[in-house]
């Protein structure tokens, strides 16, 4: 039976401070997460219920999974990932009891964020042509599990969930997340941003100009911008390298010159 890995609030490797921009979703979520995981004692019911379920929405690498990481560190929240793409060879053809196995499991280490990367593909539309009747059990115990934690305001457990496709939702899906809060492109000043962000511990040369960076940088998310970075971190080294193996080269030119000329002078 799989296990789903647990990752330990301390050991999220992730902060809010590592996350350019986003203010505005940095707030929202540290205001329906912290306190609800925190202090459930503050949510008896009324319209002060806790939130059991955030949708992350938008294109792909603008931050989604950072986001989730970085508010289960803060809130001191045990984070228990489960990307669908990679535990579907696992879970396919298996029986339910692996969704029931992964409440429990939350339950247990709690205070608890389940995130679902690329939510779609397992909790897309209901009645999709063709699929797989575990596929199906899967989802429905899963919202079954979801609905439970309604019940329990004690229950320390939230569904955060990342999509690209937040059309192939269906909406009984859609109704179970409570708020649904679009990550979107990074306009030029939070481009800006994301660059201080992302060399801050660098050291980079005094004459970049962050504000012209970001002007050049439009349609680029923030991990096309992380790329960016590294590919410009390493010129230096593969400059580096060019000249090591041109001294190399010299070294090897001047030693067979040299060994020539010995051989000659032997030779008279
Ligand atoms: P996907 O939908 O593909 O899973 P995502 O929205 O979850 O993407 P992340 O995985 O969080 O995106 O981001 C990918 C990488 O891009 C991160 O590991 C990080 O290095 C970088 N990145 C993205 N957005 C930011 C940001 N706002 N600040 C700093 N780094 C960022």
């Amino acid at each position: 039976r799989i296990r789903p890995e647990v990752i330990p609030a301390n050991e999220i490797n992730v902060t809010f401070a590592d996350i350019g921009a986003l203010d505005d979703t940095k707030e929202s979520l540290q205001e329906l997460v912290m306190l609800p995981l925190r202090r459930p004692d503050l949510f008896k019911g009324g319209l002060l219920k806790p939130c059991r379920g955030i949708l992350l929405f938008g294109p792909p690498g603008t931050g989604k999974t950072m986001l989730a990481k970085a508010i289960a560190r803060e809130a001191g929240a045990s984070f228990i990932n489960v990307s669908m793409s990679t535990i579907a060879s696992k879970w396919f053809g298996e029986d339910e009891k692996n969704v029931r196995a992964l409440f429990t499991l939350a339950a247990k280490v709690s205070p608890t964020i389940i995130f679902v990367d690329e939510v779609d593909s397992m909790l897309g539309q209901r009645t999709r042509v063709g699929e797989h009747e575990a596929m199906r059990k899967i989802k429905n115990e899963f919202m079954a599990h979801w609905d439970g934690l309604l019940t329990k305001p004690g229950e320390r457990i939230l569904v955060l969930a990342a999509t690209n496709r937040p059309f192939d939702l269906d909406e009984a899906i859609i109704r179970r997340f409570e708020r649904r809060i679009m990550v979107g492109l990074p306009s030029i000043e939070n481009r800006e941003k994301i660059f201080r962000t992302l060399l801050a511990k660098e050291k980079v040369e005094e004459n970049v100009d962050f504000a012209e960076l970001a002007a050049m940088t439009e349609g680029y998310t923030g991990s096309d911008l992380k790329n960016l970075c590294t590919t410009a971190a390493y010129s230096p080294v593969r400059e580096l390298i060019k000249q090591e193996r041109l001294k190399d080269q010299e070294r090897k030119k001047k030693e067979a010159k040299g060994k020539n000329s010995e051989d000659s002078s032997t030779k008279n």
